[in-house]
């Protein structure tokens, strides 16, 4: 159902679910007349350590009293703590901030090109992606998106794009042109439909970019900061890429995005080659410092794993007793509940039970909840689940 009415003053860019959401706290949100709702959506994986939490709260109070904003042209030593404590706590030397997850991609396209041809001095521009990834919505990232029911109507794309079948062993022959530079890469597809990277063809993929060259970038903008049992999804499949972007989870729901890229790869960018008047702001870089700070300082990440495995046997349990589902699938706390038929009529139907969970596609339901959910909170999910498929099945 749309409530884009034509008297609305907003573009009609989203089909809104009929609810306004007013306030937050941990696994809850409330709209205006007061109803309580139970999270399992976080903003789309972004307020991972749920709504409104104090530690990343009370530090951008403290900063609001002190700069709001300030141009890169000096130095911000919020900004630079945060970027420190990225580096430590990755595979990675530098960072770049940004606002986005697409301009976290369209800085990783920037850099990929500039390296191929500024550092390695060839005339290569080509990065591959895979079909059914999401990177965003501006031209570039939109660009490097492999659906093309996302670009119809904004041709013409970006040149210097190629898409390759995602866990497909045998087209990684193709991987490699002559113009080829990079690869861009999920490893658990979110918007296209919550599907894991098979590590075997990871592995193929990391071998082909080390021979030739290519350097190796992952979108992490939605399993990074948590999501899926560790800080990054990479360290499970045991890879160091050469850049990744990050947003979504980096700032708890503060507008913040980033790439990180070892020595190698950061040489792509110099002085005045690329930049952004908000990127890395005192108050972003506040939100990401205490974010961060808290991720590698608490147990909420091993929480989030644990909580991630009860929550992926109890929806196996389900997928067991219903006809309507076909797989469970996902990695800590980005759940996928693949359908038969609609995902939509679940996501509908849970929400008339004050339970807001996602789509992934159009047959896929999407579960995210926030690191700090309880036992009883995905108890009490799975039990409203069970209803509402058993409603489904009649
Ligand atoms: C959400 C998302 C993006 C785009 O992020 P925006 O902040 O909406 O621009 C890019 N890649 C992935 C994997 C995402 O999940």
């Amino acid at each position: 159902m749309s409530t884009n009415v034509k008297s609305s003053p907003l573009m009609p860019t989203y089909n809104r679910f009929p609810l306004s959401i007013v306030k937050g706290k941990g696994s809850k949100v409330w709209d205006q007349q007061g109803v309580e709702y139970l999270d399992y959506t976080s903003g789309i994986a972004t307020c991972n350590l749920g709504h409104v939490p104090n530690v990343v709260k009370e530090k951008l109070e403290d900063q609001l009293q002190s700069l709001w904003h300030c141009s890169n042209l000096y130095h911000i030593p919020v900004q630079e703590q945060l970027a420190t404590l990225l580096v430590e706590n990755s595979v990675f030397d530098q960072v770049f901030f940004c606002n986005s997850g697409a301009e976290a991609n369209e800085a990783a396209i920037k850099l990929a090109r500039r390296y191929a041809q500024k550092v390695k001095e060839t005339d290569a521009y080509e990065i591959v992606t895979f079909t059914q990834s999401f990177h965003g919505r501006t031209l570039a990232s939109l660009s490097a998106t492999g659906q093309e029911k996302l670009q119809a109507g904004f041709y013409p794309l970006l040149p210097g794009f190629r898409y390759l079948p995602y866990n497909n062993l045998p087209a990684l022959e193709e991987l490699v042109a002559e113009q080829t530079c990079a690869v861009l890469l999920e490893l658990v597809q979110g918007e296209g439909g919550v599907v894991p990277a098979d590590p075997e063809w990871i592995a193929e993929i990391v071998q082909l970019c080390e021979k030739h060259g290519l350097l190796l970038m992952v979108d992490e903008i939605q399993t990074g900061m948590g999501r899926t049992g560790t800080l990054f999804a990479y360290e499970q499949y045991g890879i160091k890429p050469d850049v990744v972007s990050l947003a979504k989870g980096l700032g708890s729901g503060f507008p913040i995005g980033a790439i990180l890229a070892n020595e190698k790869a950061a040489k792509g960018f110099e002085p005045g080659t690329h930049g952004s008047t908000f990127g890395g702001n005192p108050l972003a870089a506040a939100a990401g410092l205490a974010t961060v700070e808290h991720m590698v300082t608490s147990n909420v990440i091993q929480q989030a794993k644990e909580i991630g495995q009860y929550l992926a046997e109890e929806l196996q349990v389900v997928q067991e007793t219903f006809k309507h589902v076909e797989t469970i699938r996902g990695r800590g706390l980005l759940q996928g509940m693949v359908m038969k038929d609609q995902a939509i009529k679940v996501v509908d139907k849970m929400r008339e039970h004050q339970i807001l969970i996602l789509t992934a596609g159009p047959n896929v339901v999407r579960i995210l909840p926030p690191f700090t959910t309880t036992k009883e909170e995905v108890d009490h999910f799975i039990q409203v689940l069970k209803l509402v498929l058993g409603e489904l099945d009649s």
